[in-house]
């Protein structure tokens, strides 16, 4: 919904301030249009739904996984495509992963929105607006900004979204922006109040290595990015996401976990290995047993790490995926 539409709708009817209130309450709570917000005057909610579309997104196109996973993928009002999923989770803990930009500046090797055109950064009513549609079909409680798009590289809006989360039943807490490791971005939210929580997307424990799949690394190499993260656990307190994406005879090595194991201290960082979902690049996964013993290795060295469960692989759910496929209406 663009708020900025709405006041000044509501302000040219002399409608009380309130009402803008109003109206967002009822979206973060689920509302599927005007007709729904009994607290504003019918003709009020006429005239609304005329002026100011109720969503900035236009739903093109929404998959459901056989796992409960649900993907959409939306095209913004000057026709840039985005996605966002909702993920779902036995204990009953339901996550969506937002969109920050429609394509992605950045251009890491493995990942299907780097191979894409950069469209432009989305704004925050773009952004929340993903949420809100995920709203609709259940109540929520955490997200990841880990869908296309580089958030540290947008973050005020990025920023003015999850400060609006809350709304919808997500804390801060609960809310974690995942970066490539884009260094002021790190800083400033370091400094920043909410306690949102910082994910890194690592995938490389040598600059050597990192630079050949992550080009950024060359901007922003390994030792800066750990400095910064190191910044925002002594602000916040909180522990660290490192992602590792596990790209078959690239990363996967036994020479690799030792030197990732070296590299994280697990006081501050809380690992996470990720199976590659195939994209169509010159990348394989790992199996899931090199993934084991990546593992294993690295709980020899002293590190622990998860690895992630693989959702909504059947309906193409990785990062860019949906919308580099060039899937579209019903
Ligand atoms: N630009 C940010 C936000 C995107 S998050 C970042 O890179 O952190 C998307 C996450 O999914 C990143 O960790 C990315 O490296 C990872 N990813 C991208 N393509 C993937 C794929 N095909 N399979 C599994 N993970 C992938």
């Amino acid at each position: 919904m663009d708020r900025r539409l709405l006041e000044e709708t509501l302000a040219e009817r002399h409608e009380p301030a309130y009402r803008a209130s109003q109206a967002w309450e009822w979206a973060a709570r689920g509302a599927s249009g005007y007709g729904e917000m009994t607290n504003l005057p019918q003709p009020l909610r006429e005239q609304l739904a005329e002026r100011v579309p109720f969503s900035t997104l236009e739903l093109e196109h929404e998959v459901e996984s056989s796992d409960g996973t649900v993907k959409a993928l939306f095209a913004t009002l000057d026709g840039r495509p985005i996605e966002a999923v909702l993920m779902r989770y036995g204990d009953g803990r339901r996550s969506i992963c937002l969109s920050s930009q429609s394509g992605c500046p950045l251009t890491c090797s493995f990942c299907a929105t780097g191979s894409m055109r950069f469209g432009r950064n989305l704004s925050a009513d773009e952004i929340l607006d993903q949420a809100l549609h995920m709203r609709r079909i259940e109540p929520l409680d955490h997200c990841v900004f880990m869908g296309m798009g580089e958030p540290m590289m947008n973050l005020d809006a990025v920023l003015e979204a999850a400060t609006r989360l809350p709304d919808l039943g997500i804390s801060n807490r609960h809310t974690a922006i995942s970066t490539v490791g884009w260094v002021p971005g790190i800083e400033r939210l370091a400094e920043s109040e909410p306690p949102i929580r910082l994910a890194l997307s690592l995938h490389a424990p040598t600059d050597e290595l990192r630079s050949r799949i992550m080009p950024v690394n060359e901007r922003y190499p390994i030792t800066e990015v750990l400095a910064a993260c190191r910044r925002h656990h002594a602000r916040h307190g909180r522990m660290v996401f490192v992602e590792y994406v596990m790209l078959a005879g690239v990363n996967d090595g036994g020479e690799q976990a030792r030197d990732l194991a070296r590299l994280l201290d697990p006081s501050i960082y809380k690992l996470n290995l990720i199976p590659y979902n195939p994209t169509g690049s010159a990348y394989e996964g790992s199996s899931r047993n090199a993934i084991e013993s990546f593992r294993l290795r690295l709980a020899d060295a002293g590190l622990r790490a998860t690895v992630r469960v693989v959702r909504g692989r059947d309906i193409d759910a990785a990062c860019g995926q949906l919308a580099a496929s060039g899937a579209s209406g019903p």
